[in-house]
């Protein structure tokens, strides 16, 4: 069967199938009954999962990746589902400047209750990279509503290395530069990059940051573990010690939680975890639980009334088409009733610990390194020659395990398992056998 979809992040001479999914509940996605997948060339029709997948037959595969880390309780986890059905019977969309509705209401105060404190406004968008430009937009705007008093207003962005932020041109600006955006280098801003703080390397990450921070408009950063960079995870020592330097210089700092949000690092925001009070947060993914796209960015008051004025020159110019869609914030609004109801936090931590057992196999086992751990996250590097995001053994370690009925997603030879909060210790066990069986095969 041909397709005429073009796939994101996917390089369709190499992997001309993509994998038809029907159906998903809790870790597990079913996949075509047929047993083909959908090919974008006619003449590209391949069995699921490779030569062995019976045909006619539903398989599953064990989303080990939470869908592209969006996924938190689990697919189609039932009070959510209730919600969005609910929604969509009552009002299913309405424009949002000038107008609002109950569940966007609900939802911002709920977002303020439980964000790290200081936070009180709160602006819809509706996916990471969104959330991303509206604080970078409303960092910039806050300082040019200063006024000339200030001298000039300060535009600096300050960003990490190895950072991910998106892939609309403002979030890659902030992101790392590389393979992934270099055919856009003309289009991008330049950043002062900091060094990632590599343990050990802390204290040159924090001198880099005392010397740029001063007149800098913001410092952004993913608190405590770099996702699409590769995982790296750093110390919540150095994250705390970067929020005092911004505060000190007076230079705002955003968190860009649209990964690490909603337990996947232990904790409900990872910020928590260095008592840092970000001045911008941007959250995303796992906002409604996984299950339809919706962003938020949260700010302190001053940011608020930086651009409160009678002066219509002040508005914070952003908006979409689909702001605050009911719908999202129904769903958003029952995954924070399921974190106010439910013993999320114990689920969290009783995976943390299964994944952390897990990973005791793979300490002394030379053919990995950098084993690491934050929360319910866990990586290991398989040691091949070509390391790297372009390492040619990622895209075969995915077939590997998609042939073996899970569904991982190598950052080049980052084998990362980030399961929904669901995810059973049998199941865990599958997944880290797969891993095992990969190393004999590909380190
Ligand atoms: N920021 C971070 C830290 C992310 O991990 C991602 C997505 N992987 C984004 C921003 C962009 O989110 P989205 O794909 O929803 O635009």
């Amino acid at each position: 069967m041909s397709s005429p979809i073009w796939h994101p992040f996917t390089q369709h001479a190499l992997t001309p199938d993509a994998t038809l999914v029907t159906r998903g509940e809790g870790a597990w996605l079913d996949i075509a009954p047929s047993g083909l997948r959908i090919a974008s060339d006619a003449t590209a029709t391949s069995p699921v999962g490779g030569a062995d997948a019976p045909s006619g037959e539903t398989r599953r595969l064990l989303d080990a990746i939470s869908s592209w880390w969006v996924i938190t309780h689990g697919h189609r986890y039932p009070r959510i589902v209730e919600a969005i059905q609910k929604q969509a019977e009552a009002l299913d969309q309405v424009i949002f400047a000038g107008f609002t509705h109950p569940p966007a209401e609900d939802l911002a105060r709920g977002l303020i209750d439980i964000a790290p404190r200081g936070l009180s406004r709160v602006f819809y968008s509706d996916s990471g990279s969104t959330a991303v430009e509206v604080a970078l937009k409303m960092a910039l705007g806050f300082w040019k509503n200063q006024g000339p008093k200030n001298g000039q207003p300060r535009t600096r962005i300050i960003a990490l290395e190895h950072a991910y932020h998106g892939d609309t041109i403002g979030t890659m600006s902030a992101g790392a530069r590389g393979v992934f955006n270099a055919a856009y280098a003309p289009l991008l801003y330049d950043v002062v990059r900091l060094p990632f703080p590599a343990a050990g390397r802390e204290q040159e990450t924090l001198d880099h940051l005392k010397q740029a921070a001063p007149g800098a408009a913001a410092l952004i950063a993913e608190p405590l573990i770099l996702g699409a960079g590769g995982m790296l995870i750093y110390s919540a020592d150095v994250l705390h010690d970067m929020a005092r330097i911004c505060r000190e210089s007076g230079t705002l700092m955003i968190a860009d939680e649209a990964m690490t949000g909603f337990g996947r690092t232990g904790s409900l925001f990872a910020c928590e975890q260095a008592d840092v009070s970000p001045d911008i947060l941007c959250l995303a993914k796992g906002l409604t639980g996984g299950s339809i796209p919706l962003a938020v960015t949260l700010c302190r008051e001053e940011i608020f009334a930086g651009h409160y004025s009678t002066d219509r020159s002040r508005t914070f110019f952003h908006s979409s088409s689909f702001t605050a869609n009911p719908i999202a914030c129904a769903a958003a609004r029952a995954n924070l009733e399921i974190w106010r109801d439910e013993p999320v936090r114990d689920r969290i931590a009783a995976l943390a610990r299964a994944q952390e057992e897990r990973l005791a196999r793979f300490r002394d086992d030379a053919r990995f390194e950098n084993v690491r751990r934050l929360g319910t996250i866990t990586a290991m590097d398989l040691k091949v020659p070509d390391a790297g995001y372009l390492a040619n053994v990622a895209p075969e370690l995915m077939k590997f395990f998609q042939a073996r009925g899970i569904l991982l997603r190598p950052l080049g030879n980052s084998i990362y398992v980030l399961p929904p909060y669901c995810v059973t210790a049998g199941e865990l066990d599958l997944v880290y056998d797969a891993i095992a069986e990969a190393a004999g095969q590909f380190a």
